[in-house]
């Protein structure tokens, strides 16, 4: 009757909520029973969880894959800074052919995308970078990485408009190309013109907004609050996204006036994915730091916590394993109790899931077979101590085992 079963897995819910010890069954790729003692006669295959943690799939809903492990030897210490070395990347792409480019996009963001897999990620969004040399070959990666592991995870492509491209990429917008609409507001001279930009494309072409928005050392919310202003003026309640937010953290600001800002953007669904990692890496040490997540949080903000960059000019770190992300978010807001902890695993599962529009997301009867089982008991003790995905799956397959991908469903 069912095509696997998952035996005595602890089901983390979501909002702090655990189911001790229960099976599931899957057919058809989505979750057909969750309960105890599933007949497991005429079943393909099961797994016995053996009372670890069962969590449906991560989802990294800030990356960007293209320019991951180009880290260079530039010493980074701020966000402009990394910018600059980032141009610089272009540099070295000078004088290779379309396809060697291409080829060597393809190489660094497939890793990731796979690194992303044994780890559980089974859905991960990233911003496409357009450059001089890379012009738009980047988008027909993505393209390319979407279909060869369609069977594994889901891959978002959040694309901003340069002028330079701009007739092309409206294009592979009208082709289904686009998925998210990004833009870099924050770090233009006129925030309000790029964001009135963003969520026009966004209208028409019926799409999310994710945007990167007051990253840079200001002392203040102001192009987090006109995209509050722009998000109820478009109607676009729940599906716009601000990433870093880090503004929030300005000594400028006084405390009575960010819960002004947080309760603007609580009431139109506003969703903020807090990088802490690379925010902390790229944080000047007498101003800026990560975003005020547990204000966010408390404020009734869908946060997440995502990787961003891995291993380039802007962090030198990242393993594409959002149990590190979630760990050191936890340490740096201290989070320590366990009704925080679970807030954390929230923030890489149920919160971003959210942002992504994900649909039928979870561990309930009727979502997709899309989770992992975790070496821990529960999703604190998962958090606290990074514990590593053992057996990851997606649409009910097992994609995953061990840190090692299960390769015969690559396209
Ligand atoms: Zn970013």
């Amino acid at each position: 009757m069912y095509d696997s079963i998952v035996k005595n897995g602890n089901l983390y819910l979501g909002n702090g909520k655990i189911k001790m010890d229960v099976d599931i069954a899957v057919k058809d790729g989505k979750i057909a029973k969750v309960g105890s003692g599933l007949d497991e006669k005429q079943v393909g295959a099961s797994y016995d969880a053996q009372r670890k943690l069962v969590v449906p799939g991560f989802m990294d809903t800030h990356m960007h894959i293209d320019k991951a492990f180009t880290m260079q030897n530039d010493a980074t210490v701020s966000l402009i800074e990394a910018c600059a070395n980032s141009d610089r990347l272009t540099d070295s792409y000078y004088g290779w052919s379309d396809a060697q480019i291409y080829e060597e996009i393809l190489a660094h963001a497939g890793k990731v995308v796979e690194m992303c897999i044994v780890h559980g990620t089974t859905l991960l969004k990233t911003n496409v970078l357009f450059n001089r040399e890379w012009g738009t070959l980047v988008l027909k990666a993505m393209n390319e990485l979407k279909v060869k592991y369609a069977e594994y995870i889901t891959i978002l492509s959040c694309v901003s408009f340069p002028d330079e491209f701009r007739e092309e990429l409206l294009r592979a917008a009208s082709r289904g190309e686009v998925d998210v609409i990004g833009g870099y507001p924050h770090l233009c001279p006129d925030y309000r013109a790029v964001t009135d930009d963003c969520f026009a494309l966004a209208e028409r072409f019926q799409l999310p907004v994710d945007l990167h928005c007051d990253e840079s050392d200001v002392t203040n919310l102001d192009c987090f609050r006109y995209i509050i202003e722009c998000t109820k003026k478009y109607g676009m309640q729940g599906k716009v996204t601000c990433g870093h937010v880090t503004g929030s953290n300005a000594t400028d600001i006084s405390e009575e006036m960010l819960a002004e800002i947080l309760k603007e953007a609580a009431e139109v669904k506003m969703n903020v994915t807090s990088l802490t990692s690379c925010n902390m890496y790229l944080m000047n040490m007498t101003r800026r730091g990560p975003a005020r997540v547990r204000q966010m949080v408390e404020a009734g903000l869908n946060v997440s916590v995502a990787s961003d960059n891995i291993r380039d000019t802007f962090r030198p770190f990242g393993n594409c394993n959002l149990l590190e992300e979630a760990l050191l978010t936890a340490r740096v807001h201290r989070f320590g109790t366990t009704r925080w902890l679970r807030e954390v695993m929230d923030m890489i599962t149920y919160h971003p899931a959210k942002n992504a529009l994900a649909e039928n997301y979870g561990l309930e009867e009727g979502s997709y077979a899309d989770f992992s089982i975790i070496d821990a008991p529960t999703p604190e003790e998962a958090v606290l101590s990074r514990a590593s995905s053992q057996y990851v799956f997606r649409r009910g397959r097992l994609v995953a085992q061990d840190g090692e991908l299960i390769r015969e469903y690559l396209h």
